[in-house]
Formats: structure tokens, sequence, C-alpha cells
């Protein structure tokens, strides 16, 4: 049951149901993070945990999904898969927040309204690494330069024995 989540969520009255709440979120609607994405097309996948701890007042949640950014070695777009947890806890002022316990982040709300996508915008800004690469060697320069490391590292070693030793020494 993946339906589009609301924009808007009544905090305090999703914490006193417990509630559970899956649904989509269009990468189109996260106009603040436009600036970092090679496009805005597809859904995140986001869940929302209501409730209470001791006298907190949290939102836990999940997202995953993929995020189209550009790769900063070889500079050709890649697939960014999000997966990312947070766990928020309704504060009214800096005090209260220092009062949280070390799990949770402090959430200030306007009228106890909790906006999703500023919530979400939030959350991924935090999510997205600030050099985003590709897993594997993607640029030509680089897997020559290793390559010719490489060889010549084994040519070092053939010359000289003890390298390997002197570099447990050091
Ligand atoms: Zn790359």
């Amino acid at each position: 049951m993946h339906m589009k989540l609301a924009e808007s969520l009544d905090f305090t009255r999703n914490v006193d149901k417990g509630a559970e709440i899956h649904g989509k979120w269009p990468i189109s609607s996260l106009s603040g993070l436009s600036d970092l994405l090679l496009n805005d097309q597809g859904d995140l996948d986001v869940s929302l945990y209501f409730g209470r701890q001791a006298k907190w007042s949290y939102v836990k949640g999940t997202v995953t999904g993929n995020l189209a950014v550009t790769c900063q070695r070889c500079m050709q777009p890649m697939e960014l898969a999000l997966d990312t947890q947070f766990s928020l806890a309704l504060v009214r002022n800096e005090d209260e927040a220092d009062l949280l316990p070390e799990e949770f982040e402090p959430l200030m709300l306007e009228d106890e309204i909790l906006s999703l996508s500023r919530l979400l915008e939030e959350e991924l800004l935090l999510a997205i690494p600030l050099v985003a690469m590709h897993d594997t060697e993607c640029s030509d320069v680089l897997v020559e330069q290793k390559q010719w490391q490489a060889e010549n590292e084994s040519l070092h070693k053939k010359e000289n024995p003890f390298s390997v030793l002197k570099d447990l020494i050091k």
C-alpha cells in the first residue's frame, strides 16, 4: 500500500495514534535539492513511525530510493542509492533540545504541523555525500595511474626485497 504522501501532517495527532505511514514521495517535489540532482524523475520510498518515549513525542523514519547525481571523479551521471534513517523529537526551545536523549535530533514545528517536503529536504541534504563517486574506478586517468603505480611498486620490490621489512619498521 504505497501511495503518495500528504505534504503536511498533523504531528500531535499522528503521535497520539502511534501512526505508521508508508508512501511514495516524488523526487520532483524536492525543489531544494534540484541543484544537486541531474533529474527529478522517480519516487522515494518513505516510512514514518510516530510515537512517544518518556516525555518526548517523536517521528522516526527511513528514506530509500535512487537519486541521479554527478560523479565527482569522472563527472558522468551516476545513481546514488539512498538509504537513510532519522529520529526526531519535538522540542519547543533550545533548553529542551539540550535535554534530548542522544538518539534524537531536535525537531521544531510551527503549529505542530510537519511539512514533509521540508523534513525530507533537510534529511536528504545530510544524507547525500558532498563528493559522490562511482564505486568502481570510473576515470580512465585514474585507472592508468593505478596501473602505473602497481607496476612501479612491483619493480621496486624486485630491486629491493627488504622494502617490505622497511615498511614494517616504520
Ligand atoms: Zn565516476
